[in-house]
């Protein structure tokens, strides 16, 4: 597990796959089972896909319309996407969390295997799948990919956002650490970031550097946001094409 290089993304699967399965599950659930911390950032993360929703819905109504969640999770922005009528299509490197996204789809939106059934109210289940990101193909209207580029170094999400953008028709929704916050998060959610040398593990990136890898595909940032609570900091840009 070397610190740049081609180590990161198998840390970073094998992470979301064991411990931090069990860490960032607990923090996106909605059990009492979380320290003061979690809960902060459960909060913060809560008010990030809150604002993605408005987003979205500014531009009109998401029914029938494609989206791809690239680093879906629990389904935490998959399952309103669809609530919403949205066609999703989910997908995340950790087969762990697929699963429990897929579980979660099917509590909260009906019954269902997650393979495109009618939920009975007109939605329909997203579609998940075990992939990383820099392996998704197809067209959709919109990409979302929500506090993903934590985890890789700007070196890399240059790449990321590259390929993201090259999926999406109409809108590209990124959530990233913005580097102001460099310090404030080192020190307070080091620890939530896989190992060996955990703090060093979150990448935090400037706006410009996201904003100048958007431009040079052709993409341009049409909208803004920011949201932050004591242990979480989140920006969140809307990009379209330019
Ligand atoms: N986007 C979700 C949300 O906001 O609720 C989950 C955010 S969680 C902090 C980061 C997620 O990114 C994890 O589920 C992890 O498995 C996934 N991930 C990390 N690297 C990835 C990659 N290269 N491709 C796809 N998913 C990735």
């Amino acid at each position: 597990a070397e610190e740049v290089g081609g180590g990161d993304k198998e840390v970073v699967r094998e992470y979301f796959n064991s411990t931090g399965f069990q860490r960032w599950k607990k923090i996106y659930g909605e059990t009492d089972d979380v320290n003061r911390v979690q809960l902060d950032i459960r909060l913060g993360h809560s008010k990030t896909v809150e604002n993605v929703l408005k987003m979205l819905k500014e531009d009109g109504t998401l029914q029938g319309v494609t989206v791809c969640d690239a680093g879906c999770g629990t389904g935490s922005l998959s399952i309103p996407l669809a609530k919403e009528g949205a066609v999703v299509f989910a997908s995340d490197i950790s087969a762990a969390m697929v699963s429990e996204a897929q579980q979660q789809a099917k509590e909260q939106l009906g019954l269902g295997t997650g393979e495109g059934n009618g939920t009975g109210t007109g939605n329909v289940m997203p579609k998940f799948e075990v992939k990383d990101l820099e392996s998704l193909n197809g067209k959709y209207d919109t990409v979302v990919c929500l506090d993903v580029l934590i985890h890789y170094p700007q070196n890399k999400a240059d790449g990321m956002i590259a390929h993201l953008a090259s999926l999406a028709e109409n809108r590209l929704i990124l959530s990233f650490a913005p580097k102001t916050f460099y310090y404030n998060l080192l020190k307070r959610v080091g620890e939530l970031f896989p190992g060996p040398s955990k703090a060093t593990r979150a990448y935090l990136h400037a706006e410009a550097d996201v904003e100048r890898a958007l431009r040079k595909v052709g993409w341009k940032i049409r909208k803004r946001g920011l949201i932050t609570t004591q242990f979480y900091f989140a920006r969140l840009v809307e990009a379209v094409p330019a």
